[in-house]
């Protein structure tokens, strides 16, 4: 039985355990911070303290490919999101769309989610995390250093185990680090190792400002334009949460230094009354002010360098391995799917061959994760570029045919269900960008539907009218 030990109890860390506690192996999981997910969804949404995850209040979409995957490896976890409120929606035939895109069609229940809060998801996680046989969770314990493993024939050093900052030592065969976007082990492993990681970082460039309301169904108002819709300088979002609530957020450049007013809960209300799609959602009951984030760091971590681990022994799963565009909303599916990678190269390969080991889970991650998180970050750029030339007034134009069938996919989704679900496919990470398009005629027609249509296409105000109604200078 091998002894896994991962660091920090987030959706990732907690998934990963039960998933490799599943397979028998024995995990043991530390979270530095101390407090346990107590009561219903009021009571977490209110009172669960998880200082050092900035985003926990904010918006998080919970996308179907994250339903999917739980509910195939942990029902249970979703079984306890919907007693705690989760609420199951079906992303197109929820939505008022048009009758010429929309429409049930077999195979759509992959469009199925369980939307909620962050915090009452991640305690549904927790909850059935500490139920799991052979998982120990351990909060209130903060590691500070790793160690390395004594008896290693290899060159390469070896991981066997971390130091708390009580300074106890807390063994294992293999370490994993899913403590986050802002993981220290980074420095941790420059104190052991003696070659430094391959490490990617560009800022995301994005502002994220969002307030939630109390929606009850008797009072719901119609579900209009896809889940995100893109306007001129901003991006604006709609999304289900748990026991009624919902959120509405507006993403934004960071540099846009107009737009930062925004912060200011009146004046974000002025702003969000001028999109149709959302006005009549953010004129509901609100649940506190708006929240706001921006300053987040995009990140790719790779711990083989040139076909050779930098270390053995550990590998690091989630936000800890790669962080992208939080929009996009991947962050959770991509913890499950990065779990299931590590799952499944247990599988394959025992941790006493430890270089085997980070080399196979490297390759899982490559094929599996990798392009998620390069064709986010890719769509990520042009979008800011797109925004900029929206303040600069100067139209964003490129020959990327990536973002060039994106655009038109976009604007041709409501007018076609196979635009619809190919969109839907993407956006929902079911399947990579070649196999959507390579449906027979598929390319062509959503470049003869959407090809020639206005930049942006939902309804709502231009930049100006924006600006004028906050009361920001447009210099
Ligand atoms: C503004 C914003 C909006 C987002 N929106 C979405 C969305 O709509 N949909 C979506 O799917 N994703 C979204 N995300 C991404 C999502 O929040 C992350 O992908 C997710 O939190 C990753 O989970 P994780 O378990 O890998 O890391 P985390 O949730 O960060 O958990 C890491 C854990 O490690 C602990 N830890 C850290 N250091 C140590 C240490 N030294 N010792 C012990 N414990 C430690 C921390 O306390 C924490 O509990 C968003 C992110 C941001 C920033």
């Amino acid at each position: 039985m091998t002894h896994v030990l991962v660091l920090g109890a987030g959706p990732t860390g907690l998934t990963t355990a039960m998933l490799l506690a599943a397979d028998g192996h024995r995990v043991t999981v530390v979270e530095r911070n101390p407090d346990e997910p107590h009561g219903d969804a009021a009571r977490l949404w209110e009172g669960w303290e998880r200082r050092g995850v900035k985003q926990f209040r904010m918006l998080h979409m919970v996308m179907p490919r994250w339903r999917t995957e739980m509910e195939h490896e942990l029902p249970e976890v979703i079984a306890e999101l919907e007693a705690l409120g989760g609420t199951r929606m079906n992303l197109i035939q929820f939505a008022d769309l048009p009758a010429e895109a929309a429409g049930a069609r077999p195979g759509d229940e992959r469009f199925d989610s369980v939307a909620a809060r962050r915090p009452v998801l991640e305690a549904a996680v927790a909850r059935v995390a500490s139920r799991t046989e052979g998982v120990t969770v351990l909060r209130g314990v903060h590691v500070t250093a790793l160690v390395t493993a004594s008896a290693t024939q290899s060159a390469t050093p070896r991981v066997g185990g971390v130091v708390t900052a009580n300074g106890q030592v807390l063994h294992a065969d293999l370490v994993v680090d899913a403590s986050g976007r802002n993981s220290a082990v980074p420095q941790m492993l420059d104190a052991i190792g003696d070659r430094a990681p391959v490490v990617e970082r560009e800022p995301n460039g994005f502002a994220y400002y969002s307030r939630y309301f109390r929606v009850p169904p008797n009072d719901r108002p119609s579900y209009r334009g896809w889940v995100l819709e893109h306007h001129e300088g901003l991006t604006v979002g709609k999304f289900a949460c748990d026991n009624d609530i919902w959120a509405v957020g507006l993403y934004v450049s960071s540099r846009d230094r107009q737009l930062r007013a925004l912060h200011d809960t009146d004046t974000w209300q002025r702003a969000v009354a001028l999109f149709p799609d959302v006005a009549e959602w953010a004129a509901r009951e609100p649940v506190g002010g708006v929240r706001a984030m921006s300053g987040t760091q995009g990140e790719y971590r790779r711990h083989v360098v040139e076909g050779r681990p930098v270390v053995t022994g550990f590998v690091a799963v989630g936000d800890a391995w790669a962080t992208s565009n939080p929009a996009r909303g991947a962050g959770l599916s991509t913890g499950v799917l990065h779990a299931q990678a590590l799952r499944d190269t247990l599988r394959e390969v025992g941790p006493a061959d430890a270089e085997k080991l980070v080399l196979r889970f490297d390759e899982l991650t490559e094929a599996r994760l990798t392009p998620i998180y390069r064709s986010i970050t890719s769509w990520s750029r042009h979008r800011l570029a797109e925004i900029d030339g929206d303040i600069t007034g100067e139209p964003y134009e490129t020959a990327d045919p990536s973002w060039v069938i994106g655009k038109a996919l976009d604007a041709a989704k409501l007018r076609d269900p196979d635009a619809l679900r190919a969109l839907a496919d993407l956006a929902m990470l079911h399947l990579p960008a070649q196999e959507v398009l390579a449906a027979p005629g598929l390319t062509e027609k959503i470049m003869t539907l959407g090809a020639n249509q206005p930049r942006y296409h939902a309804p709502g105000p231009s930049r100006a009218e924006v600006l004028a109604a906050i009361g920001a200078s447009r210099d």
